[in-house]
């Protein structure tokens, strides 16, 4: 029974549909097992009466005939996606205990498929983090290296699935929360073109970066999650009315004759060289398998920190400004009138990184700086997402590193905000430009932690980079690897 822990969603949906196993043995499988391991802390809420009943659901759905490459297989959702049946916290003190009304579009079109829901997964506090350190209950440990960080802000996501608790979960992408969580836990991590998947359910925190994806352990995984996940809702005003797509189109398509630039301001002076040798010995075997390198520029990609430290800021303080102790979560028991009340409740509710930003944004917005800072950011923010389009003129997909290091240890960064954010150093431009990105696993580097290699493809062309990923997760095995004890 336990290497049906190990097995994909592939394979599951092949082993449901072949009634080689039900719903609910899978999940009683799971929940055993996230049970056994909770020492990860990567389950905030799991209810495994509820879980069971949808695994139930599944099975009579099965046996009434119905079919689909996702009826029956588990899926646990990060608890940035508001659930009716789980508690909705964004890992925040101000949101402990609440229950949603309605589920996030995302869960609500997983659960329409048969996916089965394991529980919430811990995070970055409102996704703000880059090592899941600022969640307000608590550190997850990454399952290769119980002394290293799992990544943020979707920590508990990356972990759970390195660790065979379940074979995808959900994740949120603003600036790299699936990509370098994925990358510090040696699995596949994929954020969509902005705008593809919904955003209606996602607690918000910048609305014009917020983008949901998955980790999987293979890029295949993913696109047959995909097909159930991407789709136009007009209940989001920014989600793009497009037909829905097959993902899984290209997985073999190969790489014969397929351009792949590598940027050369993605390997300056802060990539560790142990990261540098995976990633090249990657590009290498692309190499082999018949594409092409060629070099490219993205001239503007450095500034991408400090834009995005302008953006995402300025537009977290006006979305947490809904959180004042009147309509949601947690609201301060002694105060003196409204004001005091709404002060009260956020400072007590709000971690240290909220707060931080909630300041900074509203600096970058106040009137006398909104045009040095804001619009300014904006206007770099254009100029990043041309680089984008002057390179895809010259290569199919962008590859390079997706962080400067491996996993770091706890409190390393702890201390030191920029050099946290700093971790976002490859994955923030992708992020401003709007484009798929992801990050598959290609090897180890210090003390045994994975590196993960970062795929870039055109607006729309998540299909493509996902067939580019499967090509050479058909020529290596990294992504099977499995962390000792697991
Ligand atoms: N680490 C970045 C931040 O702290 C990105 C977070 C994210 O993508 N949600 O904002």
């Amino acid at each position: 029974m336990s290497e049906l822990a190990h097995a994909s969603v592939a394979e599951l949906g092949r082993l449901l549909a072949d009634r080689q196993v039900s719903a609910v043995e899978l999940a009683q499988l799971l929940l055993k097992r996230i049970d056994a391991h909770r020492d990860l802390n990567a389950f905030l809420d799991v209810r495994p009466d509820v879980t069971l009943a949808q695994a139930r659901a599944a099975d009579e759905r099965r046996a009434r005939g119905e079919t689909g490459a996702l009826l029956g297989v588990p899926i646990a959702h990060k608890d940035i996606f508001v659930t009716q049946e789980w508690c909705s916290t964004a890992s925040s003190r101000i949101l402990q205990g609440y229950m949603s009304p309605f589920d996030a579009t995302v869960v609500a079109s997983l659960k329409q498929a048969g996916m089965v829901c394991l529980g919430k997964l811990n995070c970055d506090e409102f996704a703000m983090g880059s090592s899941n350190e600022n969640s307000a209950y608590g550190n997850v440990l990454n399952p290769w290296d119980k002394g290293a960080v799992p990544g943020g802000s979707s920590g508990g996501s990356s972990a759970v699935v390195a660790a065979r608790l379940a074979p995808v979960a959900t994740a949120t992408d603003t600036g790299g929360s699936i990509r370098e969580p994925a990358a510090f836990t040696g699995i596949t991590g994929t954020k969509p073109t902005y705008g593809r998947p919904s955003r209606w359910g996602m607690i918000a925190f910048a609305s014009s970066l917020d983008t949901a994806g998955l980790m999987t352990r293979s890029a295949e995984d993913c696109a047959l999650v995909f097909n159930a996940m991407l789709g136009f809702d007009p209940k989001d005003s920014t989600s793009i009315d497009r037909p829905r797509e097959d993902y899984t189109r290209s997985l073999d398509a190969g790489v014969k004759g397929l351009k792949i630039g590598v940027p050369k301001e993605f390997f300056g002076a802060g990539l560790q060289p142990d990261v540098e040798q995976a990633v090249r010995a990657a590009l290498a075997e692309y190499e082999k398998l018949g594409a092409q390198l060629v070099d490219i520029s993205l001239p503007n990609a450095e500034l991408g920190i400090p834009v995005y430290y302008v953006i995402a800021p300025a537009e977290c303080s006006s979305n947490l400004s809904r959180f004042d102790g009147v309509r949601y979560g947690h609201r301060a028991k002694d105060y003196a009138d409204l004001t005091d009340m709404i002060k009260k409740s956020r400072s007590e509710g709000f971690g240290a990184e909220p707060k931080r930003r909630i300041l900074i944004g509203t600096y970058v917005l106040s009137h006398g700086y909104y045009d040095a800072y804001f619009i300014k950011a904006m206007q770099v923010r254009r100029l990043i997402a041309d680089d984008f389009q002057r390179a895809f003129a010259q290569c199919d997909v962008i590859a390079g590193p997706v962080t400067t290091s491996v996993a770091f240890g706890f409190g390393e960064k702890t201390d030191d905000p920029v050099a946290m954010y700093l971790a976002d150093l490859y994955t923030v431009p992708g992020s401003l430009a709007g484009i798929p990105s992801m990050s598959l696993p290609c090897g180890f580097g210090a003390k045994g932690r994975p590196v993960g290699l970062q795929l870039m493809a055109n607006h729309f062309e998540e299909a493509k980079m996902l067939g580019v990923a499967h090509a050479y997760q058909r020529a290596s095995d990294w992504h099977k690897r499995v962390p000792a004890g697991y």
